[in-house]
């Protein structure tokens, strides 16, 4: 789902660290006793449509701030009209989901999210989700809440979607999906106007999110709405809700790829 679009971005990591979209990483064997061989499952051969893959800082939702592998998957069935990964809608790499395992475990970092494009288009991300669970991985996965998210494997953080109307994509949401989130999950609204925050407001209340999940975040739209007036309105109705920016365009440049 969210970042970047400017491939003359700035950022203070080297290149190869920042970015593993071309060039798999070949993962050292794992050392006896590591996490990495906490459980000895052999991971799958299945292949997976891979856009990019780089160690960042995880920039949204209660986990902001710590270091995180990021596996952005391709492909996605909506359009929502302020989309900043629209780059990832086509193309990518067909990867064998144990080379995408390996590339997470070798970078030394023990959380991961799953991300896109929409990452539960493909019907194999369900099968790399607990591939990187088996390898004693912390695994997110960021969704727009369109598709089914019962089929992820028990362990997977969901931080799902609900489309706002101004996203124009409103009618994909599948509210049976409510049903199925936990105390571990997150519910984010991506919000761009009044409209689509005075929505967002009715739907926590009416179906008491903030019972259902660790936090329900609102993050207004980049550049499309005043945040100070996001916050004046959450303070206003007293909602139970997290707000957020999205951090990581405050530390590179707004629209910069792979950071
Ligand atoms: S769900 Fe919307 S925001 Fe996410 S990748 Fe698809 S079009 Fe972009």
């Amino acid at each position: 789902m969210p970042h970047l679009t400017n491939p003359a971005r700035k950022s203070h990591l080297p290149r190869e660290q920042r970015l593993i979209r071309t060039v798999a990483p070949i993962a050292p064997s794992p050392p006896c006793g590591s996490m990495t061989n906490r459980k000895m499952s052999e991971p799958s051969d299945k292949k997976i449509l891979v856009w990019e893959m780089y160690p960042s800082i995880q920039g949204e939702s209660t986990w902001a701030g710590l270091p995180c592998f990021f596996i952005r998957l391709s492909g996605c069935p909506l359009r929502c009209v302020w989309c900043d990964t629209e780059y990832a809608f086509y193309g990518g790499e067909r990867k064998a989901i144990s080379e995408v395992v390996e590339a997470a475990v070798g970078s030394g970092i023990p959380l991961v999210e799953v991300t896109g494009g929409e990452p539960m288009a493909q019907p194999n991300c369900p099968v790399l989700c607990q591939a990187l669970l088996d390898r004693g991985l912390t695994v997110l996965i960021e969704t727009a809440g369109s598709e089914p998210i019962e089929t992820l494997p028990e362990g997977v953080i969901r931080i799902m979607d609900l489309k706002c109307p101004d996203s124009g994509e409103m009618n994909k949401n599948l509210w049976s999906n409510l049903e199925h989130l936990n105390k571990r999950d997150e519910v984010k609204f991506v919000i761009a106007t009044e409209k689509d925050f005075d929505w967002a407001a009715e739907v926590v209340l009416r179906e008491k999110l903030d019972e259902r999940v660790k936090a329900v975040l609102f993050s207004p739209v980049f550049g499309q709405i005043d945040p100070q007036k996001m916050v004046a309105w959450i303070l206003e109705r007293k909602l139970p809700v997290r707000f957020q920016l999205q951090m990581h365009k405050f530390i590179w440049e707004p629209e910069a790829r792979g950071v």
